[in-house]
């Protein structure tokens, strides 16, 4: 053979600056692509070799290396697997790989939309033009007697081909990186998307470059570096998951994501039908609300890693997990409305819906101690996902758990089962254990643990399980007075509406107040003189105007119906019933009775709080 000129079978011109602009998003993914070549080009030789169909020296280690040259500005990629003839390459490259990207230009030469041109085509050599000016191949075929070949094309139509002095079987492709490809002239840059493309491929992947700067001990002399490979070939989820430690699994965690909290508990993803599906998902220690939102599930395709988060694949909230997921059967560049569409997907993220809920019920049930300990952290998780996929919330449901103001921890069925003689379908609740302390003292001394909904995914939660549980209702501890706090002492009617009457003016007039509703109760506790009840149904209203309203809510414009209820049984409340009352300590004991009243409610504004600061010194002041 001589040298060969040929054109490729191309009509247009311009092929490659249109690859270039439209191929792939991602400028770095020929990495991938280049060694993802490489992996399989030592894969069909080694197959080759097990079916008696080649000869090869199995000592050498299978590997593929990656050589940057800073000053030639070039990038070669090696390998020895399973080489080319120059048949082949006529095959493979010349037509194969040029027939996809014409079929891609006459489809989309017309069209911009860049989602649906991704992947359709088997591009993947050619995306190294998008970086080079000039690419090289250089291989030698693993069948006896093979002539070596290079081939040489500068990215317009036309190449050259010739025969070439290689003798190790395998293929060397050299990028002459041009304009487009200037950032992959520094190491770190090419080391970083090797380990973020190539960490799980199934063989050595090694980096070095040509002309760096040689390494010299104490003494002057030249210390040869040994190589390592980036990557791990045979990433943890590939293994059985019977023949894998638990620090195997923490410590694939802490490289994998660079986290060193340790996951609470994880799950092996192993199947086989009606598709392959390999992965592990962990739970991680969430320490606050903003981590909640910085899960990362990676997505691979045999090893081969192609993207992180791809919400078509995995389900929104399970992306608050961390993870790798490893599917062959889905294309490796994928276009996302072409996902999104797919029957195929859905049955995975279903089947991945699935197994974490599986998961989830099978802790419940079988340690159901550490599934409590367990909780804090992945309650907002199950509580989202439960909001955002009913088929998950159904799975789950009997797994979930309601946290008391006392650590425990019940079902529903287990709180209405708990406290069926005290409370029919209210299941009470504490946004705040210390300012809401004295309204949940209140229910406790009457044998009802509230329980307790710090998380801001609590609010929209109970709408959600109101509309699914029947007869059940969230309250919150400040919401109402509930009938077992009350004495069961009758008391004249008209004389309660009296004392109401009369209170409401006195408390009016103290308070500067025109909108009070006052309430008389006789309260078995008889240490409080009165608290500020606020139906739940109001409370939600505002709490809801004042989220859409964003920050621009002027509550005075709503009056929120809130109560104050006293105490009949506080020596307090009776003093400032009675007749003979002297009006000024009156007034004084019942400004400082609704701003007590006031302060486990809710926040007091600056100014009421500068006032029942003076106010409270005054009353000290008194006494003595
Ligand atoms: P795909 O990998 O999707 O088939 P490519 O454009 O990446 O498309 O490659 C086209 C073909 O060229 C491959 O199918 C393979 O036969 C051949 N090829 C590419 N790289 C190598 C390599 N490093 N060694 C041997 N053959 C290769």
């Amino acid at each position: 053979m001589g040298l060969e000129k040929g054109s490729l079978s191309i009509h247009s011109e311009n092929i490659f600056p249109i690859i270039k602009k439209w191929l792939y998003s991602d400028h770095d993914i020929f990495v991938r692509e280049l060694v993802s070549n490489a992996c399989d080009a030592i894969t069909k030789v080694k197959r080759l070799d097990a079916f008696g169909e080649a000869k090869i020296d199995m000592t050498d280690e299978f590997r593929v290396d990656v050589i940057l040259n800073k000053e030639k500005k070039t990038l070669k990629f090696i390998d020895n697997g399973i080489g080319m003839t120059d048949e082949e390459i006529k095959k493979y490259i010349n037509q194969i790989a040029f027939s996809g990207a014409e079929d891609f230009l006459n489809t989309y030469k017309d069209k911009g939309d860049i989602d649906q041109i991704i992947g359709h085509f088997g591009l993947g050599f050619y995306s190294a033009f998008m970086v080079a000016d000039k690419v090289e191949i250089n291989t030698l075929s693993y069948k006896e007697g093979s002539q070596a070949v290079k081939w040489t094309c500068d990215g317009g139509t036309e190449f050259e081909m010739e025969p070439s002095d290689k003798t190790t079987r395998g293929t060397e492709i050299t990028l002459f990186l041009g304009e487009d490809g200037t950032e992959f002239e520094g190491q770190y840059k090419i080391q970083a998307t090797i380990e973020k493309y190539c960490s799980f491929m199934p063989y050595s992947v090694y980096f070095d470059v040509e002309d760096k700067e040689p390494k010299k001990d104490e003494e002057g002399n030249i210390v040869v570096e040994e190589l390592k490979p980036l990557n791990t070939i045979e990433p943890l989820y590939v293994k059985s998951p019977s023949t894998i430690e638990d620090d195997e699994y923490k410590e694939f965690y802490r490289k994998t994501f660079n986290d060193f909290k340790e996951p609470l508990f994880w799950i092996h993803l192993n199947m086989d039908y009606p598709f392959n599906l390999k992965g592990i998902l962990y739970f991680p220690k969430f320490n606050n609300e903003f981590e909640m939102t910085e899960g990362k599930i990676k997505l691979y395709n045999n090893q081969v890693f192609v993207a992180d988060n791809i919400k078509e694949v995995i389900p929104e909230f399970l992306l608050l997990l961390k993870g790798v997921i490893d599917c062959p059967d889905l294309p490796l560049n994928v276009s996302r409305s072409f996902l999104q569409n797919d029957g195929f997907v859905k049955k995975i993220s279903d089947y991945i819906t699935k197994k974490v809920a599986d998961k989830l019920n099978g802790l419940y049930r079988t340690d159901r101690e550490k599934y409590e300990g367990f909780w804090d952290d992945i309650s907002p998780f199950i509580k989202f996902g439960s909001l955002k996929d009913e088929k998950f919330y159904d799975k789950v449901d009997t797994s979930i758990l309601y946290k008391t103001t006392k650590e425990e921890f019940f079902t529903k069925e287990e709180y209405f089962e708990k406290y069926k003689d005290k409370v029919k379908e209210d299941m009470y609740y504490a946004t705040d254990k210390v300012q809401q302390a004295q309204y949940i003292n209140m229910l406790t001394d009457i044998g009802i643990d509230p329980v307790l909904f710090e998380h801001s995914i609590d609010a929209p939660f109970m709408s959600f399980i109101e509309s699914k549980a029947e007869n059940m209702k969230f309250k919150r501890v400040d919401s109402d007075v509930s009938d077992l706090m009350k004495d069961t002492e009758e008391i004249d009617e008209e004389q309660n509406k009296k004392d109401v009457e009369k209170l409401t003016e006195s408390f009016k007039k103290a308070l500067n107040l025109e909108n009070l509703t006052i309430k008389l109760e006789s309260l078995k506790n008889t240490e409080v003189p009165a608290m500020v009840v606020l139906s739940e149904e109001s409370r939600r209203m505002s709490e809801m105007m004042k989220m859409y309203s964003a920050g621009g809510f002027d509550e005075s414009a709503f009056p929120t119906n809130e109560e104050l209820v006293l105490n009949r049984n506080n020596k307090l409340v009776q003093y400032t019933l009675k007749e003979e009352a002297d009006t000024d300590l009156s007034e004084l004991i019942s400004k400082q009775i609704y701003d007590l009243a006031m302060i486990s409610h809710k926040p007091l504004s600056p100014e009421a709080m500068t006032e029942f600061i003076r106010r409270s010194n005054e009353i000290m002041t008194k006494m003595i």
